[in-house]
Order: C-alpha cells, then sequence, then structure tokens
C-alpha cells in the first residue's frame, strides 16, 4: 500500500469537505469507546436534534458532537474550522491568525482563538521521552514589548533550552523550553519533561550542566569549538526562528511556550505528514473546550 506522504487538498476535501463529513468525524471519535450520557450515564440514545448529535433515552439530554470538547461554541461552520487546522498543521510557515482570519474571512481575535485552542492541542503529552543521544543547548529569542510598534529597540530576551536526538548526524525527534535562566536548576527542567535517564546527552562545557550528571549518568559534556561540535542543533535552532518570525502575532513570553510547542509538535511529526491533521483532530475531540477570557490571561 503506497502511504501518502502529505495530506494534500484533495483528499482533505474529500474526506472533510462539508459540515455533515465533519461532525461524522467528530461523532465517531467521540464516542469510538461507546456512549454514555454526560449528565445522568445512561448508555442507550436515540438520534439528536444536530447532526449526528445523541439524545439520551433516560434523561433526554441532546449531546452534540462539539460539546465539551474545542470545537465548542465556534463562531463559525465546523467545516471551515477543520479547514483552519489543516492549514494550520500542513502550511509551512505556519498560517498565523492575520492570514487566518483574512483567508477565512473571520475577525482577527476569532482567528487568534482559534489559533490558541489549536496550539491546546498540540502540547506535549510528555509521554514520549528523547533517547539514545541526544544534544542540548540554550539560545535567546528576543520578543517585541507590549505597547511599541515593530522594530523598535524594546525587546525582551528570553532564553530557551532546546534539547535534539542526534541520528548519525541528523535530527530526529526535539523539544523545547522556555527557561528564567541558564542555572542547573532551570536546565533540569527539560531533562525531567523530555529526556530518558539513560540518554547519551552531550551538552557544551557550561557549569550548568555539570550537577545534572548525578541523575543523567551518560551525561557528557564536549567543547562547542564556535559551534562546529553542535552543527545540527544550531541549525534546528535557526529553523525554528525563521518561523516564528513568521508568525506576527505573538507577543509575549506567556505565549511563547505555545508557539514552541506547535513547531516542535510538527516537527516530531515531519515524516508523518498525513496523519498529523487526525492527531490533532482527535485532540481537540478529548480537549475541554477554551474560551477567550481564559486564554488572555
Ligand atoms: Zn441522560
Amino acid at each position: 500500500m503506497k502511504i501518502l506522504k502529505e495530506l494534500d487538498r484533495d483528499t482533505f476535501k474529500s474526506r472533510f469537505g462539508t459540515k455533515s463529513l465533519c461532525y461524522q468525524f467528530l461523532s465517531d471519535q467521540k464516542w469510538s469507546s461507546g456512549y454514555n450520557c454526560i449528565k445522568c450515564d445512561h448508555n442507550k440514545y436515540s438520534r439528536g436534534s444536530q447532526t449526528c448529535s445523541r439524545r439520551c433515552r433516560k434523561c433526554g439530554y441532546d449531546e452534540s458532537t462539539t460539546t465539551n470538547t474545542l470545537f465548542h461554541k465556534l463562531k463559525f461552520g465546523i467545516d471551515k474550522a477543520f479547514e483552519m487546522l489543516y492549514e494550520i498543521v500542513t502550511s509551512k510557515k505556519g498560517a498565523n491568525s492575520i492570514w487566518l482570519a483574512e483567508r477565512f474571512g473571520v475577525n482577527q481575535k476569532t482567528a487568534w482563538l482559534f489559533r490558541q485552542k489549536a496550539q491546546a492541542a498540540m502540547q506535549s503529552s510528555e509521554q514520549h521521552p528523547l533517547e539514545n543521544e541526544v544534544h542540548v543547548d540554550e539560545f535567546e529569542i528576543g520578543t517585541p514589548q507590549k505597547g511599541e510598534q515593530g522594530r523598535s529597540k524594546s525587546t525582551k530576551k528570553v532564553r530557551v533550552v532546546l534539547a535534539v536526538e542526534h541520528r548519525e548526524g541528523k535530527a530526529g525527534r526535539a523539544y523545547a523550553k522556555i527557561i528564567e535562566d541558564y542555572s542547573s536548576k532551570s536546565l533540569k527542567v527539560i531533562f525531567d519533561t523530555h529526556i530518558k535517564e539513560d540518554a547519551f546527552v552531550v551538552s557544551d562545557g557550561w557549569s550548568g550542566y555539570k550537577p545534572l550528571k548525578e541523575e543523567f549518568p551518560n551525561l557528557t559534556q564536549r567543547l562547542s569549538n564556535n559551534g562546529e561540535n553542535f552543527k545540527m542543533l544550531h541549525i534546528q535552532i535557526r529553523n525554528f526562528k525563521n518561523w516564528l518570525r513568521g508568525m506576527h502575532s505573538y507577543c509575549s513570553k506567556e505565549f511563547l511556550q505555545k508557539y514552541i510547542n506547535e513547531y516542535f509538535f510538527r516537527f516530531n511529526r515531519r515524516n508523518h505528514r498525513a496523519s498529523i491533521l487526525d492527531k490533532v483532530l482527535e485532540r481537540c475531540v478529548s480537549h475541554q473546550p477554551m474560551t477567550y477570557n481564559m486564554m488572555k490571561s
């Protein structure tokens, strides 16, 4: 069988081109392991009043396919939502909210909120730590400050630590985390969350890594030699920064981690592009609803 490398637009349209196809998908996902009424837990239902909704035979509660999911109370059609997700996961540049607003004829706040939801669905489950040879390094990103225009001098540096699997000179999977400083305590976060204890981690000579050898016995330190020893890692940093630059709408540190998560969610599935949308859709169904007020903090 030929495995699809990309989810092309025609395939997308044939799977999710109409509202009823989208609702059917949601229904299949939502009740994949059976139906239980969310009000009274009864397990028998009849057809509800909306497409693919289910009405409890005991209490009469009519549950739509979008209730208790990230598609709850959308301000636009479900088919549009699916297509936006398609653009977000397949577009090289990542489809920022300005672009989405224009392309789908919604206002920017609406597009921004929906993007936040998509990002929530792309957060790491932290269940698949990096293994074998892993290279770790830190870098900085200048984030424009609120109220400042474009290329103002007022940028704040945000520190990030990145870990990438090193597979015969090429990158495997990767994760990154925002850190307060370069102390051992801060650097340890990415080790604890995303790296297997027995991984062969390689860092540069920075003293902050030294105490981590206690928990990560296979950690070795190597002189950077002006980046020569961490070439692959530095290419990844550059690629990430280039992608982030295209995301005009990110503005502050609190949102930056979500963009990092989104980038690496896609990066780690770059060889499974045909199934990436399904993964995001699945997660949208199992994720609790989010509102604008929850987001803007
Ligand atoms: Zn019920």
